[in-house]
């Protein structure tokens, strides 16, 4: 397989979604990258070993960071800076074991009509698929945690 001079192959993937998870990555890092032979294996992906897989490319000069920060990836790293990022923001929440209002613990987290209904029409009108929030809810005096925070901040 002929490269061009100025790119090189830092890893190769089975399948084109995780080349790309990376590739954006890369990019997320400053680092320019591409990826080749993608199409051949969206047509026919079964094949993809075969084919020998999606090329994930970076410049010749920019190799060695590219590489870092993959292993980065490999390790773990960034799943547990977005592990802390998310336990900082949302951690309070999940760690709410009874509510504040009424002391029950019977407290229950589900997804809200409003968001499942955009979430619907998100999907059928551009055919993306979105993650929608959480409410949590006490399922005794039926306030939701937002409405508990609010009565937190009026005392
Ligand atoms: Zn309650």
């Amino acid at each position: 397989m002929t490269q061009s001079k100025d790119l090189i192959t830092i890893a190769t993937f089975l399948n084109p979604w995780d080349a790309h998870i990376l590739r954006g990555l890369l990019e997320s890092e400053d680092i320019p990258a591409c990826l080749a032979s993608e199409h051949v294996v969206w047509l026919n992906w079964q094949w993809s070993m075969a084919l020998g897989g999606v090329d994930l490319r970076v410049p010749y000069a920019a190799q060695d960071r590219a590489k870092e920060v993959l292993e980065q990836y490999m390790q773990g790293d960034y799943a547990a800076a977005l592990q802390a990022a998310t336990d900082a923001e949302f951690g309070a929440a999940e760690q709410a074991d009874a509510c504040p209002h009424c002391g029950s613990r019977d407290i229950s987290s589900s997804n809200t009509n409003p968001g499942m209904l955009s979430a619907l029409g998100i999907y059928f009108f551009l055919g993306v698929i979105v993650p929608q929030p959480k409410a949590i809810k006490c399922r005794a005096c039926g306030h939701s945690l937002k409405e508990l925070a609010e009565d937190a901040s009026k005392s």
